[in-house]
């Protein structure tokens, strides 16, 4: 998901897709660039995408960091991204592609169901509110574009089951924001607070023994209600953590998590 100031509006490639507008788009088995896409991809990997496809490959957040996942570090951000790590065969293909087309299809990342489309998050200046921007932005041997099928971008959402995707991955964008200035000081981002903001993140099987094997839970004030549910649920767990980065590094309070005694 791209941070978009206004003015990235009228530069970025692709075709704006506004309230009410539609597209023309459909991909099936039988058409002729069938899996084409899914291959040599620069797929960056959300927070969710993590928890969906550790669960779908019944792996720990940890297994699937270390097998699946390269963290890089872009430019006029002080926090890494993940990317996908494609397989390592002549064609650079995706990890989950078979033969059949995605292994992972019901857990597939964000920007493989928001395909073609890309998302972005512009902050509406007169409100202050975040509003999702969708462009229309297909490669040029993606086939589908020239189908008569028209979508509006809430049906497009609707068919792949984007809903719950797109809320938390604009939470995430959100947070990952604050990081375009540096919060680490002199120890920099390999310290041990940033290593500690990364397991939060992005490794939530990690975090949910943070949060019950240490100190945590005598350190701050998490719900009972939430407390039972984050035993398990890891989306919510996710939530979590986020609030505890926003205290961490910046003293932010949430409903979800206080200090205890302050
Ligand atoms: S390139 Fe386009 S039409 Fe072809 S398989 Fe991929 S999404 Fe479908
Ligand atoms: S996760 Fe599935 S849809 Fe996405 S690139 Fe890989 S095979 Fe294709």
């Amino acid at each position: 998901m791209k941070e978009l100031d206004p003015e990235d509006l009228d530069r970025l490639p692709g075709l704006r897709i506004r309230e009410g507008e539609s597209f023309g788009f459909r991909c099936h088995p039988g058409i002729g660039c069938f899996n084409r896409c899914c291959r040599n991809l620069n797929l960056f990997l959300y927070p969710y995408d993590v928890i969906r496809l550790k669960q779908c490959l019944q792996i720990s957040s940890d297994e699937f960091l270390d097998r699946h996942v390269d963290a890089v570090l872009r430019p006029g951000s002080h926090f890494p991204d993940l990317l996908l790590r494609m397989a390592e065969n002549a064609e650079k293909t995706c990890p989950f592609l078979t033969t059949e087309g995605c292994g992972v299809y019901a857990d597939r990342p964000d920007t493989c169901r928001t395909f073609p489309l890309e998302q972005g998050l512009r902050n509406v200046a007169a409100t202050g509110e975040d509003e999702p921007v969708f462009f229309f932005r297909p490669p040029d041997f993606c086939l589908g574009r020239h189908e008569q099928k028209q979508w509006t971008v809430p049906e497009w959402v609707e068919d792949q089951e984007a809903e719950t995707y797109h809320r938390l991955t604009i939470r995430w964008a959100v947070l990952r924001r604050m990081f375009r200035n540096d919060p680490w000081g002199a120890e920099g981002p390999a310290g041990a607070r940033a290593k500690m903001t990364f397991m939060a993140a992005y490794n939530v099987d990690r975090f949910r023994e943070f949060v019950f094997g240490s100190s945590f839970l005598k350190r701050f004030k998490v719900k009972p209600e939430l407390l039972i549910k984050i035993k398990k649920d890891d989306a919510q767990l996710m939530l979590l953590g986020f609030d505890w980065i926003k205290l961490f590094l910046w003293g932010i309070r949430s409903q979800r998590l206080k200090p205890k005694g302050r």
